[in-house]
């Protein structure tokens, strides 16, 4: 039949395979392609390549691409091999890899397509169901973590990341020289982060010269209880001190407002929220010149906002000495600024002094930490919040590992090359 040359061509099959028919179903608007072993070619074992016998056959389905607007299904009768050493083994297939339901193209489809939309976007555009997308993007990440080379780290980065209701957190391990997202762990827990860095191999960890993170204690502890030289090597970056800063700002800001509001009925805040988290120089003009009448008010909120804006600027140093008397001269003035939540950040910050000076010698930059934590809002937001922990491991895995997550057989079979 002409139709069998053709599939045959199409999905590029060759030896020891043969399209041996093809089911037309104008109904389902699916095309079966039944695909067969040559019997001519004698068997070898998957496991050792050596001689072996036919044992008996396995029918086996794949969706396939769709092929001129209809559903595509490979079956095949897969021989199963049975060697001496080796016992009974189901033969390999060029199109797929073990045990998938799909054909290696139409995974790498989906694939590309979990790249720009969601799992049920997916699931729609494709005719599947949820739980067969989500397959696809698992497979994918185990797949490319099994394939991920451990390499001795260098330079990492510790974060919590909250999913879903607000206070569920995983942690993020992110590898800032080679800009990808290691590793999701479970909790923020310090036995959690400290297990994942004592099953890597010691030279891993004595490789490493900076870890850049929150002041979060059990962070603090699982590094310190794991990396040697930790107190060198922990940096308290800008990014997360500047979050500090940030929101105990917000919170002098709603507290004042309120109370203007109180006693007053009304309020020069009212409205301000954005504009004092902003930095002063990304305002347009007009609204500056508002701005910076407001911020000279014999406000509190006008101290924390002071605060904040010398708090970014002590960052460029190139000797410790001089960076840690520009730190003390600011950390005096916060404890004379009788706003008790920038006071608590200042306490913070004077107990973790030193790794704060650590991120400053060590040049840490805030680029990679606060595009990896926007991408996350964007997987999250995509996704429209995540079941449980695991999928959210997944989905970030999958957009910020940095992994190779294509199905191998697309490399080495005559299949792909079609
Ligand atoms: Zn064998």
């Amino acid at each position: 039949m002409q139709d069998i040359e053709l599939y045959k061509r199409m999905l590029g099959i060759t030896a020891p395979w043969v399209v041996s028919d093809v089911q037309l179903e104008l109904k389902q608007r699916t095309v079966t392609i039944v695909v067969g072993y040559d019997h001519s070619i004698p068997v070898a074992c998957p496991v050792c390549g050596g001689q072996a016998t036919v044992y008996d056959h396995q029918q086996r389905k794949w969706r396939h691409l769709d092929t001129m607007q209809l559903k595509t299904i490979i079956e095949c009768e897969v021989p199963r091999a049975r060697c001496e050493e080796h016992g009974v083994k189901q033969l390999p297939v060029a199109w797929a890899e073990t045990n998938a339901r799909f054909t290696a193209m139409f995974e790498a489809l989906v694939i590309g397509w979990l790249k720009e939309t969601s799992i049920s976007g997916v699931a729609e555009l494709l005719a599947l169901s949820w739980d067969e997308v989500a397959g696809i993007q698992e497979r994918a990440v185990n797949r490319g973590l099994a394939r991920r080379k451990k390499q001795p780290l260098e330079h990492i980065g510790v974060d919590e990341a909250s999913f879903q209701k607000r206070h569920e957190y995983v942690t993020v391990i992110l590898d800032r020289h080679r800009d990808v997202v290691l590793e999701v762990l479970d909790d923020r827990k310090a036995d959690t982060l400290e297990q994942w860095l004592r099953a890597r191999p010691i030279h891993h960890l004595t490789s490493v010269q900076t870890v850049t993170m929150d002041m979060w204690d059990p962070f603090i502890l699982a590094v310190k209880n794991s990396i040697p030289d930790a107190e060198q090597k922990i940096c308290f970056d800008r990014y997360h001190v500047a979050q500090h800063f940030g929101k105990a700002l917000d919170k002098v800001r709603a507290q004042e407002h309120r109370q203007l509001v109180a006693v007053e009925g009304e309020s020069p805040l009212t409205g301000t929220k954005y504009e004092w988290q902003k930095n002063a120089s990304r305002l347009d003009n007009r609204s500056r010149r508002d701005f910076m009448a407001l911020s000279r008010m014999n406000l509190k909120t006008a101290r924390a906002w002071r605060i904040k804006e010398t708090a970014a600027e002590v960052w460029n140093y190139s000797d410790r000495s001089v960076a840690e008397k520009a730190w003390q001269r600011l950390l005096a003035w916060i404890a004379r600024c009788r706003l008790e939540l920038v006071k608590k950040v200042g306490k913070m910050l004077r107990r973790y002094l030193r790794g704060v000076l650590n991120a400053i010698m060590a040049r840490v930059s805030n680029a990679m930490l606060e595009a990896k934590n926007s991408r996350i809002q964007w997987v999250k937001k995509m996704a429209c919040g995540f079941r449980n922990r695991k999928r959210f491991r997944m989905a970030i895995l999958f957009h910020l590992g940095g992994l190779n997550l294509m199905p191998k057989s697309l490399k080495n079979s005559a299949f792909a090359s079609t």
